[in-house]
């Protein structure tokens, strides 16, 4: 018999349900074996009945063994779905980065609710200045934005914004045969084919904007670190797998791109932040030339790591 799955999106962007899909001919042959019984990316199903005339008057997600969430939890809308999902489910998988440590949504963290508000909805160049809108039309926005685990017990987390289609594949894999999943667990340096020379020359970092030079003849292999050539990468303190498990290089360091941390620390409570300017201090590099700090918490702010500096705005 299938294997019941839900599927919900809470704060997020649809992106990691597009990585499912992005499973190929490999979902056709999961497919085989799963049945998803509940996915609104996809399926039209509603929580209050199928007439839309709200029959029902308790929010209804199918029972199923495996329950996949990605996107993090912003306001009671998604509190209340992701206990409705922890409720009807044996085992929930947060998917992707925002679910797992917040993701870019948590990078709201550094305002507060009324500066967000006033912001959108009264100091907007574009925007006639009204009210906040009020629950029903909008439901009642949490304190901050807060990762998964924060609000519902999670069995199994996949980072990655959004994770490699291979790794959402051995969580399947690894669910159905009931064995424990073999995901990436060291950094993105640890996977990176790009020349090290060693530390010790470079004082100072340029800041995100820039990147490396692309020259199409010339293979990744055969360019010297980013980091080495002072620009933030930040692969020394992010997880693994953009690369899949085929042994290519990092997605972004293909593009000659600086990586930006999109799967997180390298350890699940790891501080991205915290730990970039650890290895930048035993490098002798200079800190005050990373001049934009919270950008190191670009995919991981949600935990309380990035908190609003507002005085008096809560
Ligand atoms: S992790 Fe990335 S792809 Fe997934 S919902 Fe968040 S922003 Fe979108
Ligand atoms: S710092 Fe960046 S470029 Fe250098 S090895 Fe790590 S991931 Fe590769
Ligand atoms: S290189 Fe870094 S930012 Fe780019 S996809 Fe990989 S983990 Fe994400």
């Amino acid at each position: 018999m299938a294997v019941k799955v839900a599927s919900e999106w809470l704060n997020s962007c649809s992106g990691c349900e597009i990585a499912i899909l992005n499973l190929g001919e490999t979902l056709l042959d999961v497919l085989e074996q799963i049945e998803f019984v509940h996915m609104p990316a996809l399926l039209d199903h509603k929580y209050f009945g199928q007439k839309g005339e709200r029959e029902i008057h308790k929010l209804e997600i199918p029972k199923a063994t495996v329950g996949i969430i990605s996107g993090g939890i912003r306001n009671e809308e998604h509190v209340e779905v992701a206990e409705a999902m922890r409720r009807n489910c044996d085992i929930i998988v947060a998917l992707g980065t925002c679910a797992t440590h917040g993701g870019i949504p948590a990078l709201i963290n550094q305002f507060s609710n009324a500066a967000l508000f006033d912001r959108v909805y009264r100091e907007s160049e574009t925007t006639d200045p009204h009210e906040d809108p009020a629950d029903p039309v909008l439901p009642v926005t949490l304190d901050r934005s807060y990762a998964l685990d924060e609000k519902i017990h999670v069995d199994l987390f996949l980072p990655g914004c959004p994770p490699h289609p291979d790794w959402i594949e051995e969580a399947i894999r690894a669910l159905l045969e009931g064995r424990a999943p073999q995901l990436p667990e060291k950094s993105v340096c640890d996977t990176c084919p790009t020349i090290k020379e060693g530390k010790g020359k470079l004082k100072k970092l340029h800041r995100f904007t820039r990147n490396a030079h692309f020259d199409a003849n010339r293979p990744v292999s055969a360019m010297r670190c980013l980091l080495e050539q002072g620009l933030p990468c930040m692969g020394p303190v992010t997880r693994a797998g953009c690369a899949g498990r085929n042994g290519e290089a990092p997605q972004c360091i293909r593009a000659r791109v600086p990586c930006q941390g999109c799967y997180g620390p390298v350890k699940r409570d790891g501080n991205q932040l915290l730990d970039y300017l650890n290895a930048l201090a035993s490098n002798q590099i200079d800190l005050a030339s990373i001049i934009d700090r919270s950008t190191l918490l670009e995919f991981s702010g949600a935990h309380g790591l990035l908190r609003s500096k507002a005085v008096g705005k809560q």
